[in-house]
């Protein structure tokens, strides 16, 4: 490794660091907890995560999930299609909490529904330097480890990536 570069543990912990902050710069702002925002098919948006994302999320992934997950019933197909329609994250827990959140992605820590109240947000210009060094980090992680790609399509490829719960 050339001495300018940084390992995976290094920018993992700088990516921490970030998302310390843009949590910090948003911790007025409350949630009702909706889950609606993890429920794709719904809000029609899909987190993008680059590549140093998905290595916090493998991460978090193999050390929070649960050995064994409780089998649902087989589903009616109207009640199939409801769920495939919903767009669950596969992260989304049977509780409707987040099974990933100190790990969960930038996106995820930026999304707000108009029922969450967010009495300073963010800037615009704040944002976008959020973003800079989001993908700054994640260019020195992969070659075009910048490039979001949609979570679902990552959760995926993750091996033993858990599938999305479905509801009964
Ligand atoms: S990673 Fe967590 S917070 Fe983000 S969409 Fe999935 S369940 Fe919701």
């Amino acid at each position: 490794m050339a001495s300018n570069e940084r390992s995976e543990k290094e920018l993992l912990s700088e990516l921490f660091a970030l998302y310390a902050e843009v949590d910090d710069r948003l911790s007025e702002a409350t949630c009702p907890a909706s889950s609606e925002c993890c429920r794709f098919g719904r809000t029609r948006r899909e987190p993008y995560l680059t590549s140093l994302e998905i290595a916090a999320l493998a991460k978090a992934k193999n050390a929070g999930q649960p050995a064994k997950r409780e089998r649902p019933p087989p589903l009616s197909l109207p009640m199939f299609q409801a769920v495939a329609d919903e767009g669950l994250c596969p992260f989304l827990g049977a509780d409707a909490r987040c099974t990933v959140y100190a790990a969960r992605p930038f996106g995820c820590r930026t999304f707000f529904c108009e029922r969450a109240a967010v009495p300073f947000p963010l800037p615009h210009k704040e944002m976008l330097a959020f973003v800079r060094r989001l993908k700054e980090l994640s260019a020195s992680h992969q070659p075009r480890g910048d490039e979001g790609r949609p979570l679902r399509s990552v959760v995926a490829s993750l091996k033993g990536a858990p599938r999305a719960q479905r509801r009964r």
